[in-house]
């Protein structure tokens, strides 16, 4: 969600739409520029977020960033933008942050893997709370982290893999040939034995409007794309899953994920 109107009118907006958690944007997604915030309003935003008992909260680093870039200009912003974002979401108290591992643009997948190790490397000191996500992705283009594989190689290259964590979106593995409408107890099963479901801290919860295997990234509201309305269902109401913290990244605007969550609610039985 923008956070344009500040942090804790932000979590005033997620107590009013009935959610208990929050995806934040650690900065402008599609710049560089970030907001500081006044004591006073970070006291007002702690307060909500413990008042309403807000599971764990997930900063979204920019789409902007791309850690695997070979291009000096690009690859030096991301180090900047990876190394603040960390230690500005850690001061905040923010759980998690997630970002999209990023794209070779042809320099190959080894090598944009082990930019993206020395991109973590020189960000994270091992003395932070947070955890770091990365997301698996749809594979467009050059994209890295479409394979439970890929994941696997960046964490088990970072000298402080302990920090490093996954977030699964459920358009992006979709698109990227995992069948979690057929098969998502196949799929779970293939997360546990490459990366261990233990690692799993976030679900990006969005429907896609492109099909199967199409390793195209479009998200569609809950029930309106190719996953479908009754394979999420089962994916929030998982044994595995039903614990995690779940983030809409829908296209709507705040009216209508209120709207969507009510829906999600009664599907499950929640309401
Ligand atoms: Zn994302």
């Amino acid at each position: 969600m923008s956070i344009a109107g500040g942090i804790a009118k932000a979590a005033e907006n997620v107590v009013s739409m009935e959610a208990n958690t929050m995806q934040i944007f650690s900065r402008n997604p599609r710049g560089s520029g970030y907001k500081t915030y006044s004591r006073k309003e970070m006291d007002a935003f702690q307060e909500i977020r413990s008042s309403h008992r807000f599971g764990p909260l997930l900063a979204h680093a920019p789409y902007t960033m791309n850690l695997a870039s070979e291009k000096e200009e690009v690859y030096t912003f991301a180090c900047m933008v990876i190394r603040e974002d960390i230690a500005r979401m850690d001061d905040l108290g923010i759980e998690m942050l997630v970002f999209h591992p990023g794209s070779h643009t042809g320099i190959g997948v080894k090598k944009g893997i082990e930019n993206i190790i020395a991109g973590l490397d020189q960000a994270i000191t091992g003395q932070e709370q947070i955890t770091v996500l990365l997301e698996t992705m749809s594979g467009k283009g050059t994209e890295i982290g479409a394979s439970f594989e890929e994941l696997k190689a960046i964490r088990d290259g970072v000298k402080h893999p302990e920090r490093i964590g996954i977030c699964l979106d459920t358009c992006h593995v979709f698109a990227a040939g995992y069948d979690i409408v057929h098969d998502l107890d196949g799929v779970l099963a293939e997360f546990d034995r490459v990366l261990g479901l233990k690692l799993l801290r976030a679900i990006h919860f969005n429907d896609s409007m492109m099909p199967f295997a199409s390793r195209k990234d479009r998200h569609a509201t809950i029930g309106d794309g190719m996953i479908g309305c009754k394979a999420l269902m089962e994916v929030i109401q998982h044994p595995a899953l039903k614990e995690l913290p779940f983030y809409l990244e829908t296209p709507l605007d705040d009216a209508g994920h209120k709207q969507e969550i009510e829906r999600i609610r009664k599907e499950i039985g929640e309401s």
